[in-house]
């Protein structure tokens, strides 16, 4: 598993050595002395996982100073944002996924990548146990484990069924490449199956009937594609049965996308409604069969069946077996994700570093925080500050903590500035601290926790890495450098998340974006915007390509119905 770029050096010095008649042989020998010398002081760091979080870590981290082991059941990274896109085949899955090794060989030094899974860290003897994934080789299946000084656990989350029967067994899910390539196969097939001759036209429709279960931004995205195979292509694939296709989306909230801004969420239902897509909200579901999906409509109690050809699953994220089993290990048992402080340590670990949607960052002293600063800001001990100390305390509080607005946002509640406005409002220009902090009380104890989202993920694997990078200099300058210091406790600056907006696409060529500074777009504009920043974000030139070049072969000759 080496991905070594040591070679050519090697060689260019033999070549030199054979030229010099041996002179440079010496140099060489002392080089590699010195070298090995080097390799046994490197500290090594094993990172678990090759997703957003890992990947992100990976690139940016200055491997000539580490010993670098990676281990992941995949060889690639997959751009999980366009797994959508794969279901119906507007992009293809090799367009949105790059090798692991290729991503690596562009950096000066060397990494081992292990294809296995990690079933067990073992945080006292530091160690990872892992197993091959080609289990029918059984050369190639042995367990292995691996030694660390530091471990990187990135190993994402699965799927959450909540325990409901049937779902397993009987759901389609889309959280990695295979699965969007089963739905995609999935979909042809109910199309093919519905055409078939003796079957009686309420078979035919239930083939046809796909559901959705989840509002989030997954199933949103899947109906809106879905919802465009059919309009521009299945209507001249399949024109005998395009009157009988629907599409249902099960939502147990109130709206759908209600992680978005509330103007996103209507416009969306509004957008569905029109297309003809059946949003369902305020419904349960209990169980799942091979032919039907039992829901219980929350306001009446009322319990229906709805036959069924093909259901996604997506409500949510679960955590994987490995995280669990380390969770027991270190007092964090019944816990969904990992707690870490904001250095990403691990709790009761210090050598153990968690990041992305398998971590949970726990800003404790958030509440405390704030009151501080309203502390702070209230100097004459007044128990009032005016508009503009308010301001400065309100600015503080979002540079800190940007979940505020986001969960005040997904909330649907007003957000910090519409507090601001209102308060403005008031004509003694004072507000009263008591009365605001109330107002954000009910933020405190959800606004602990991050989104799971790519982003996230994304900017904890960078700010991971520049701390790896600075690990050695930080070790000359126990207090790191001055602009670091904090306390004296830790040599660096906690990690901040800064929320760079989201988007939904909704079909037929509109999105809508919810961007920095309470910015809301929807329409077919959103949809170029959407279309600019997924390119520009693809991890490398040949996948920014290939994603191109397949929006391009769907504008102009559709999509291909091949049950390959
Ligand atoms: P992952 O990216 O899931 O990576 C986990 C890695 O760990 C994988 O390489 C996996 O193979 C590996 N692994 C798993 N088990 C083990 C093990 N036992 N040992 C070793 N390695 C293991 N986020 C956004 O911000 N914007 C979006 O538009 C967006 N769209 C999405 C659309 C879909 C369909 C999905 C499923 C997710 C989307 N997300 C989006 C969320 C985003 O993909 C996740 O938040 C992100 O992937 C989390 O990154 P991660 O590195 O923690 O985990």
């Amino acid at each position: 598993g080496r991905v070594s770029r040591s070679a050519p050096l090697a060689s260019k010095l033999l070549l030199l050595s054979t030229l010099s008649g041996g002179s440079i042989v010496a140099y060489s020998d002392s080089n590699t002395e010195v070298n090995k010398k080097e390799e046994q002081k490197k500290k090594k760091v094993v990172v678990l996982g090759t997703g957003w979080a890992g990947i992100s870590f990976l690139k940016d981290l200055d491997i000539t100073s580490y010993d670098v082991q990676v281990v992941s059941p995949q060889n690639y990274f997959a751009f999980t944002p366009l797994l959508p896109s794969v279901t119906c085949g507007t992009v293809e899955a090799r367009s949105i996924v790059e090798s692991v090794r290729n991503i690596t060989k562009k950096k000066n030094g060397e990494i081992e990548l292990w294809e296995a899974d990690c079933f067990k860290i073992d945080p006292v003897n530091q160690k990872v146990h892992c197993r091959p994934v080609f289990k029918d080789d059984p050369e190639a299946s042995q367990d292995f484990s691996l030694g660390y000084d530091y471990l990187i656990v990135a190993v994402g989350a699965q799927v959450n069924t909540f325990g409901t029967p049937g779902v397993r067994e009987n759901c389609h899910f889309l959280k990695e490449v295979e699965d969007a390539q089963r739905i995609r196969r999935g979909v042809i097939d109910c199309f093919e199956k519905a055409l078939l001759p003796g079957l009686t036209e309420e078979q035919r429709r239930r083939k046809l009937h796909f559901v959705i279960v989840g509002g989030g931004p997954t199933g949103v995205e899947f109906a809106a594609e879905l919802h465009d195979f059919i309009r521009e292509d299945v209507t001249k694939i399949y024109p005998s049965v395009k009157e009988l296709v629907k599409i249902t989306l099960i939502q147990s909230g109130d709206h759908i996308l209600n992680s978005f801004d509330e103007r996103i969420s209507s416009f969306a239902e509004q957008k569905f409604l029109r297309d003809g897509i059946d949003v369902q909200t305020g419904m349960r579901v209990l169980s799942v069969s091979d032919k039907d999906i039992t829901v219980k409509i929350k306001s009446s109690g009322e319990v229906v069946s709805l036959p069924h050809g093909l259901i996604l699953w997506s409500t949510g994220v679960g955590t994987r077996p490995v995280i669990s089993d380390f969770m027991e290990q270190v007092d964090q048992g019944g816990r969904r994700a990992l707690a870490t402080n904001e250095w990403l340590q691990v709790k009761g670990c210090e050598n153990v570093y968690a990041v992305g949607d398998c971590a949970s960052i726990a800003q404790r002293k958030i509440k405390e925080d704030i009151a501080n600063i309203f502390k702070a800001a209230d100097v004459d001990n007044s128990g009032t500050l005016t508009m503009e100390e308010l301001r400065d305390v309100v600015d503080d509080i979002l540079v800190r903590y940007p979940q505020v607005e986001l969960y005040l946002k997904s909330k649907h509640m007003r957000n910090v500035n519409d507090l601001l406005a209102d308060s403005e409002g008031n004509e003694r220009k004072e507000v009263d601290i008591e009365a605001f902090k109330l107002a954000l009380s009910e933020v405190d104890s959800q606004m602990k926790t991050l989104p799971a989202t790519a982003q996230v993920a994304a900017q904890q694997g960078a700010y991971l890495a520049k701390c790896f990078n600075r690990m050695e200099q930080c070790k000359e300058q126990p207090e790191g450098p001055k602009r670091f210091r904090t306390g004296g406790h830790h040599q660096f600056r906690p990690f901040q998340y800064k929320h760079f907006g989201q988007f939904a696409p909704l079909g037929g060529d509109q999105a809508a974006a919810e961007l920095p500074g309470d910015w809301v777009s929807a329409g077919k504009s959103t949809q170029w915007l959407w279309y600019s920043v997924y390119a520009s974000k693809q991890v490398s030139w040949r996948t920014r390509a290939l994603v191109v070049s397949d929006w391009t072969r769907r504008y102009i000759f559709g999509r291909d119905s091949s049950r390959i």
